[in-house]
């Protein structure tokens, strides 16, 4: 059997030599700096930041880094290890639907920034990263709150030096994201890469009105003492029409929410004085001749029910006893919001049975990434039996990181 693949992340140091010497390779002279940020797993709370729900996050140790030097004009120019050529635009001819190409995440970003008020002026920069792409991990998000912090620090913004400051930084990447690169995704993974804090999870409340404090409050999460760690693997598994179903999910959303008068499904929870699950569900049924609409309601409201449980426990140090909870929403995310795919479920299964806690897809969904629970001691087993898996049922073999909560865009 051939050995597992891991991936490790890359010290601070080498990421901003390999950043250092693209940027000088790339364009003449040095950067003014390197900044860097994380892609991010979600622990649970999937499909929820679009509902105003909860989702709880924490920051990957793999990081996208960038090398940047500003301009005297609105000139952007930009290299990607990752991406072949120089990618460029002016600032001016940065608007929705005019950009095309990996730098609409980055340009998208002085953009939002120019749109809420900061002056922004044209740049060189060398990105490199070893977040894995369209992994469910975030690789764009890393990408931009690098350049958020990068253009926060050379633009003298001083955003980036309170929690406040980076609320708004997550606002213009979101906006970058969904406004220039085109990708409808609710805010978690912008407010995980800039937000979340080495040790802790952050429990992200998508409420909308809620204060910075209250939107995104850490919550120690150190699997250390129990002898656990977080697996991540990536099962590599690629779908086509990913964002036409992420879209529909939305929209599904949205429909059920204007059917029964509501803002969000997040009104539904008893515990905002909301209407009840079962009364939601009733409510549906005539409009709902398939039950697609109430599975997709139940998705969302049970999801953030377990979100908050599972933070509850952690908070109370008995991250051990979560597994139940990665496991029903799991099921969840399979059966009745239907963006699983036979890889994450074969992940999780194997897992399981090979001793994890638990174990869940983490991300959109439709490929991408799992996570799972496992004591320190059953890592090489478990690993060791999703790759075999993976080799037995002739699919691509999946790569696996660990997860530590790790530090955000800095
Ligand atoms: P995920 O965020 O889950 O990794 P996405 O599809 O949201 O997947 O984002 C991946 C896209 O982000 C890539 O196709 C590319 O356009 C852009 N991207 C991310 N990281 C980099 C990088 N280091 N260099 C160039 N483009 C990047
Ligand atoms: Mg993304």
């Amino acid at each position: 059997m051939t050995e597992p693949q891991w991936l490790e992340a890359w010290s601070a140091e080498e990421g901003a030599r390999r950043v250092g010497e693209l940027f000088t390779r790339s364009f003449e002279g040095s950067p003014d700096g390197v900044w860097s940020a994380p892609g991010r797993v979600n622990l649970i709370g999937e499909h929820t930041d679009y509902n105003a729900g909860l989702c709880l996050p924490t920051a990957l140790p793999h990081r996208t880094y960038v090398a940047l030097r500003p301009r005297e004009d609105d000139r952007v120019r930009l290299v990607s290890a990752q991406a072949e050529g120089v990618w460029e635009i002016s600032l001016s001819d940065v608007a929705p639907g005019a950009v095309t190409g990996w730098g609409a995440y980055v340009s998208g970003v002085a953009w939002a920034l120019t749109q809420a008020g900061h002056k922004v002026s044209g740049f060189d920069a060398a990105v490199d990263s070893c977040v894995p792409f369209g992994a469910g991990l975030s690789s764009s998000a890393a990408l931009e709150a690098a350049f958020a912090v990068a253009l926060d620090a050379v633009g003298g913004l001083g955003l980036a030096t309170s929690d406040a400051g980076r609320a708004e930084l997550v606002d213009a990447t979101r906006r970058a994201e969904n406004e220039i690169a085109g990708a409808p995704t609710g805010g978690l993974d912008q407010s995980a890469s800039l937000r979340c804090r080495e040790g802790y999870a952050l429990l992200l409340d998508f409420r909308p009105g809620l204060d910075p404090l209250e939107s995104a409050v850490p919550v120690p999460f150190d699997l250390e003492p129990a002898g656990l760690t977080l697996l991540v693997v990536d099962t590599r598994a690629e779908h086509s029409h990913v964002s036409g179903e992420y879209g529909a999910r939305r929209a599904a959303c949205e429909r059920a929410a204007g059917l029964l008068g509501l803002a969000s499904l997040r009104e539904i929870a008893p515990t905002l004085g909301g209407v009840g699950l079962d009364r939601a569900l009733a409510e549906l049924e005539p409009h709902d001749p398939d039950g697609v609409l109430r599975r997709r309601v139940r998705h969302v409201v049970s999801e953030t029910d377990r979100t908050a449980r599972f933070a509850d426990l952690v908070r109370e140090g008995r991250a051990a006893d979560v597994g139940p909870f990665m496991l029903a929403s799991h099921a969840s995310l399979r059966d009745d919001y239907e963006v699983s795919c036979r890889e994450l479920d074969l992940v999780v299964d194997t897992a399981v049975a090979a001793g994890a806690l638990g174990a869940r897809m983490t991300g959109g969904g439709f490929g991408g990434s799992a996570i799972a629970l496992v004591r320190r001691s059953d890592v090489d087993t478990v690993v060791a039996a999703v790759a075999g898996a993976f080799a037995d049922a002739g699919l691509t073999a999946p790569a696996f990181l660990l997860a530590p909560p790790s530090a955000p865009a800095a």
